[in-house]
């Protein structure tokens, strides 16, 4: 496993395991599948409703807390200061923790302008030593920007779509630039078309590997976090098995050329639901 350091000196692996659309029910065993294979970062978030099913894993395991990393993410119902800190303690209670790793704003919603003060209420955790990083999800390079111009503590990370087919070129420079890591949802889009990419494919059959296992390198190797999902044992240790290989410098330059700029998820400004 690599680990890279966040801008606050948290040692973070850079491969983690995804829980969205994991139902509550079935998140404790899938947890506990992905411990037992090494995965140590955990991707869940209030809206999956699956918290309490990562805190069922927390009881259940044998790998001690401080070896975990647990990410939870404030949904956009909750932005507002008072709001985001009680929307926290809920977390927390659920988790059945007393701290979180990784407390990220899961979408800016721009519409609604309340992701700075949202933000402060990280920072406010963040000094109370209740959570070890704070950052953010799907914020655009504006967004981060006005965290950068009104905020005290630059984000460690900003989880975003990206995979192959949407590389976030512009997003990865900014981030590397700011020293904040970029964290890749969907790697594997959703189990979507990415995998029977031809060039995939064919660098699948060259390194003795699966088209999975080559997206997920390149993310690596690109120096991000990546955080695929499954709920099957044998994807889950697939997923995993993707150390002992590295991609050579012209095998990712010919990645970079099947980039679409293709988004599977809604575009940050375009997502206000709340
Ligand atoms: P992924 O891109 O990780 O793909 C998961 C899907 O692909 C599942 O259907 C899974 O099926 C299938 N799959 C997993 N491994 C393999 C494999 N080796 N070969 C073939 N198919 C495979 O999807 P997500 O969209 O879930 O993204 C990953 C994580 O990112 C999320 O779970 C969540 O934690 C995070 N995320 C964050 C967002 C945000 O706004 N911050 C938005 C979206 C995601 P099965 O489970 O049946 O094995």
């Amino acid at each position: 496993m690599n680990h890279l350091k966040l801008n606050n000196g948290v040692e973070i692996p850079q491969l983690g395991f995804g829980l969205w659309q994991v139902p509550d029910e079935e998140t404790d065993p899938a947890v506990l599948r992905a411990i037992k294979e090494g995965y140590r970062l955990i991707d869940s978030a209030t809206v999956y409703g699956n918290e309490a099913g990562v805190g069922r894993a927390l009881k259940k395991t044998e790998v001690p807390r401080e070896e975990l990393i647990i990410t939870t993410k404030v949904w956009n119902s909750d932005h507002g200061y008072d709001e985001t800190l009680a929307a926290f303690d809920k977390s927390l209670e659920l988790l059945g923790t007393d701290y979180v790793d990784l407390y990220l704003i899961h979408w800016p919603t721009p519409k609604h302008d309340q992701f700075v003060e949202t933000y402060k209420a990280l920072e406010k955790l963040y000094k109370d030593g209740r959570v070890r990083a704070i950052g953010v999800c799907n914020f655009d390079i504006e967004h981060l920007q006005r965290l950068l111009d009104e905020c005290e503590i630059l984000p460690v990370v900003n989880q975003v779509e990206r995979h192959p087919y949407f590389q976030q070129e512009e997003m990865m420079d900014f981030c590397k630039k700011h020293d904040i890591i970029l964290q890749a949802w969907s790697p594997l889009m959703t189990g979507g078309a990415v995998l029977e990419d031809p060039l995939l494919e064919e660098l699948a059959n060259k390194y003795g590997k699966t088209p999975a296992q080559i997206a997920l390198r390149w993310q690596v190797d690109s120096g991000a976090i990546v955080i695929p999902k499954s709920v099957t044992p044998t994807r889950i240790k697939e997923n995993f098995d993707i150390f002992d290989f590295e991609l050579s410098e012209e095998d990712m330059e010919k990645i970079k050329g099947i980039d679409r700029n293709h988004r599977k998820g809604p575009a940050p400004k375009e997502m206000n639901v709340r």
